[in-house]
Formats: structure tokens, sequence, C-alpha cells
């Protein structure tokens, strides 16, 4: 018999849930049973993940907006509160890259990935700490990278973002300790989606060979951790950086 986790009860919102390692994410969590708000640009693509959503019989709820916006995630908090009145899991998922070696860096490449990757995640939080701190419950959950452990040449923006992720979660995990709320990181290595498709054959072939368990990781790989960290079972676990990474870091 298999260990189950019930969500059921519990809301989550999940930043770029609409595709990759998000989507999969909001979709385990919902099978879990909880209630999930996705929140991304596109409207079309958030209101098609929310209906797929609520098909497996919770509510899923499209919210639309920039996390590189304080006003758009301003107002997606409001209809957020309205719509489930609290929040227990926030999963700070939507990311971007902007790659290019330190010297041919432009400016606004370096500022956009910033904003969107630990900004937004700054945004999210401190709405959902608020929140949470009141119900003396909750969960956050940060997704960064190996690449903000590790480094990576032509990601300095990007390491940046990540590491700054890592620095945030732990300290923001004691601020919020004491009413029980936790804070953890999963650091995803070379994960199967769109943003690693966009790396090209020669680079992927290079990481491959890196991996000891000799594959690439499934959006499913990080969306388990997800779900554990969002369940009862982690509950004595925080500040805490777990790769998800086919053993590349150790
Ligand atoms: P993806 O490009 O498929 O998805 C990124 C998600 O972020 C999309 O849902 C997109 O809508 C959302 N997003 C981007 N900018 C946004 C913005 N300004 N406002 C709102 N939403 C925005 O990539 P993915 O591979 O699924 O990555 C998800 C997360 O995992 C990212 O934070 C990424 O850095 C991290 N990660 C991915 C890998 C990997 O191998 N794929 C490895 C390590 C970490």
């Amino acid at each position: 018999m298999g260990v189950s986790i019930d969500l059921s009860g519990k809301r989550a919102l999940v930043t770029g849930g609409n595709r990759g390692i998000g989507r999969t994410i909001a979709e385990r969590l919902a099978e879990a049973g909880a209630d999930v708000a996705v929140f991304a640009r596109s409207e079309e693509s958030v209101a098609e993940a929310a209906r797929a959503l609520s098909e497996r019989g919770v509510r899923g709820l499209a919210l639309t907006g920039d996390v590189g916006s304080d006003a758009d995630v301003e107002r997606a908090w409001d209809t957020l509160m309205e719509e489930f009145g609290q929040l227990d899991i926030l999963v700070n998922n939507a990311g971007i890259t902007r790659d290019g070696l330190l010297l041919r860096m432009k400016p606004e490449d370096w500022h956009a990935v910033l904003d969107v990757n630990l900004t937004g995640a700054f945004r999210w939080s401190r709405l959902a700490a608020r929140q949470m701190l009141r119900q003396k419950s909750g969960t956050i959950i940060n997704i960064s990278s190996i690449v903000g452990v590790i480094g990576n040449p032509g990601q300095t923006n990007y390491a940046a973002s990540k590491a700054g992720l890592i620095g945030f979660s732990k300290s923001l995990a004691v601020e919020v300790a004491a009413r029980g709320i936790t804070v953890n990181v999963i650091a995803p290595g070379f994960i199967e989606t769109e943003m690693t498709h966009a790396l090209g054959e020669g680079a992927q072939a290079e990481f491959l060979s890196r991996i000891p368990l000799g594959k690439l990781g499934t959006t499913g790989d990080v969306a388990d951790l997800a779900v554990f960290l969002a369940s009862p079972m982690s509950d004595y676990i925080t500040g805490q950086v777990i790769c998800v990474d086919g053993g590349l870091t150790r």
C-alpha cells in the first residue's frame, strides 16, 4: 500500500502554473485534493490550465498577470482572497532566462531576470506571508535551480537570481517559523521542458554526461517533491534547499 497525501481543503497558488514544471506542480497538488490558482501572463493559457484543474474535481482559478508588476500581483492577490479566502501553499515557480556572457550582457537582460525570478517571489511571498502569519499556518516553496548553487557560465543573471532566492528563503524561513510556517527551496537540475529545449543539443548532451543517474529529469520529479513539501509529512522541514538533479550536485 502506498503512502497517500491528502491536501483536500488546502488552497494553493502556483506562479507560472500554466506550463512546464509549474503546470505539473499545479496538477499534482490538485490530484492530492487542493484547490489551485495559477498565475501567469497569458490569459488564454491560464484559463485553459485552470479548466484542466477543475476537471480533476477541485477548484481551479485563473489569475492573469506579470510577476514583474507590483500592481498585477496585488490585483491577483485581491482576487485570490475573494475567491479562496485563504492561502496554504504558495509555489513561486515563474522564471525566465536571458543568457549571455557577462561582458556582453545588456543591463536590461540583467534586470529582467532578477525582477521576474527573484523580485517576483518577493512580491508574492510578502502578501502570502502576511496572510499565513494570520492563519498561523502555510508553506512557501520557491523553485530555484542548481545553477543558483553551483553556477553556470553564460548565466550570471539567472544564477544570481536563483542564488538570491535561496538566501531569501532561508531568511524568511526563520522570520515565520514561530507561527509554524515553512519555507523551502527546490533546486531542479536538468528537467525536460521548453526552457531546456531552448538550450540546443550540444549543451543538452554535455549536461547529460555529468548526471550520475544518466537521464534528464521530468516535471513530475520536481512536482512530487513539491507535493511532499506542501503536505504535513514535511512539517518539520524548513529553510532547506533540495536538489532534484539525478545526483549532479553533491
Ligand atoms: P517554462 O519556460 O516552461 O515555464 C516558465 C513559467 O514561468 C511559465 O509558466 C511562464 O508563464 C511563467 N512566467 C515567466 N515569466 C513570467 C512573468 N513575468 N510573470 C508570470 N509568469 C511568468 O520553464 P520551466 O522549465 O517549467 O521552469 C519553471 C521554473 O523552474 C523556473 O523558475 C525555472 O527557472 C526553474 N528551473 C527549470 C529547470 C529546467 O531544467 N527546466 C531547471 C532548474 C530550474
